[in-house]
């Protein structure tokens, strides 16, 4: 399996695939990626459902989008894109409500017609509690964006499902991702470029890893061949950072999901293809129903499948989904990152998993093409001596 590789990758989602894309094709070098699972395609994995005809995300809906046009114009050498804009819902008490929190939902929240600038400055007035003071963790940064009502109603039940911990020990920047708008523009993403692939994800992944200077092993876990891989062969490693030092410095927290997938006998369940549930009484956090992914297709018109997500700690041998990243994880995975930097191992730590970083399809394709650049092209010219120079993305 080993004979003649130049690198091996372990794991075959969005880094992995970018990174033995590029090694392949602009350096003509020979790559083995390994997965465990049975299928590429990582955590974005998607597969078609005989009996509705709809694209399953098995992991969770994945939604493309991005600002970054290298990334975009990478990505379309692989897939066509719909043009597919994301909408989402909160249901709070039998409402239903927009998200992320627009004008629309402001007004509705309140039950009056407000301009942008009395909204703004009522959201001012209510995020006044916190002073001058910067936003320390998940709640107070909420507070500071919306205000305690709106923060208590959409974001304080749903983060205590989603994470199960207290949101003052959660990194502020978690909820820096939802973009708060004074206006009635509804779409969930503010990017430049965004759709769904018009064949799906997998497919991404299989031209991605169709060059014939790269072999693709399934159902290979890295720890069952690592005592048979040669001192020197360069590796570029994906999976958890915790697991890879056998969690020597301690178990970084992770979060992962169950879904229950569910046919329902009608062709349309919710209506939309995201529902949040902000009731902390509802086990579940969302509801996402695969169909509205891809209104240009012809589907079943019978039948809808649903998934209800349920999200819990991550244990060992859980799939790990996202970092959980308080301060006792961010000390834990430093010590990770010393390791890895001192490591006589010529190992690359990438991705989500590898770096302990919530990553975005788009930042993970992103983070690839510039560690092929700063660190693969520079060791494959012999300009470096080891690919484990560098390991979280700057
Ligand atoms: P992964 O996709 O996790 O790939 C890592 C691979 O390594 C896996 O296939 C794993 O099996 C393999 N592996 C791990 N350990 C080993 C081992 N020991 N041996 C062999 N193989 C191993 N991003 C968006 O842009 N938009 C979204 O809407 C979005 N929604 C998401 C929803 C959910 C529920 C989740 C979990 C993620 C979502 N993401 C979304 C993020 C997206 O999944 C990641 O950006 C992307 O998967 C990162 O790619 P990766 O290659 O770093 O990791
Ligand atoms: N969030 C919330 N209510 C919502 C949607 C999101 O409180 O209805 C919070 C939650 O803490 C979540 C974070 O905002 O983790 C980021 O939202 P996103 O949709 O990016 O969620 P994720 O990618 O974590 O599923």
């Amino acid at each position: 399996m080993l004979n003649g590789v130049d690198l091996i990758i372990v794991g075959a989602g969005f880094y992995g695939a970018t990174l033995a894309e590029r090694v392949a094709t602009k350096l003509g070098r020979r790559v083995l990626v390994i997965d465990r699972r049975a299928h590429i395609g990582g955590n974005a994995y998607t597969e078609t459902d005989a009996a509705t005809g709809v694209e399953i995300h098995r992991y969770g809906p994945h939604l493309f989008h991005t600002s970054n046009k290298d990334v975009w114009d990478y990505l379309r050498a692989f897939t066509r894109f719909t043009s597919y804009r994301h909408r989402a819902f909160s249901s709070y008490r039998d409402q239903v409500y927009s998200l992320p929190i627009n004008l629309a939902t402001i007004c509705q929240f309140f039950g009056r017609r407000f301009s942008p600038d009395q909204a703004r400055a009522m959201i001012a007035e209510q995020a006044s509690e916190l002073g001058d003071r910067p936003p320390a963790n998940l709640e107070e940064k909420a507070i500071s964006l919306i205000g305690r009502p709106l923060y208590e109603a959409f974001i304080r039940g749903y983060t205590a499902k989603q994470w199960q911990t207290d949101p003052r020990e959660l990194p502020p920047q978690i909820i820096a991702r939802l973009p708060v708008r004074y206006t009635f523009e509804d779409g969930y993403f503010n990017d430049r470029f965004q759709g769904q692939p018009l064949e799906g994800y997998t497919a991404i992944f299989e031209k991605m890893l169709a060059h014939p200077l790269i072999e693709t092993r399934l159902g290979v876990d890295f720890f069952d061949i690592k005592g048979s891989i040669p001192k020197n062969m360069p590796i570029a490693y994906t999976g958890a950072i915790d697991r890879y030092f056998d969690y020597a410095e301690g178990d970084l927290g992770w979060r992962t999901i169950d879904i229950e997938f569910e046919h329902m006998n009608t062709p349309d369940h919710q209506g939309t293809a995201i529902m949040n549930y902000a009731d902390e009484a509802v086990p579940y956090t969302r509801i996402v129903e695969f169909r509205h992914f891809n209104p240009e297709r012809d589907l079943s018109r019978e039948k809808t499948l649903i998934g209800r997500e349920f999200s819990r700690f991550a244990r060992r041998g859980d799939e790990p989904y996202y970092p959980i990243d308080t301060r006792a994880d961010q000390k834990i995975y430093d010590r990770y990152q010393t390791r890895a930097r001192q490591g006589a191992d010529n190992t690359h730590f990438g991705g989500r998993l590898g770096t302990y970083r919530y990553l975005d399809m788009h930042q993970a394709i992103g983070a690839a093409l510039k560690a092929f650049e700063t660190v693969f092209v520079p060791y494959f010219e012999g300009r470096l001596d080891t690919v484990s120079a560098r390991s979280r993305p700057a």
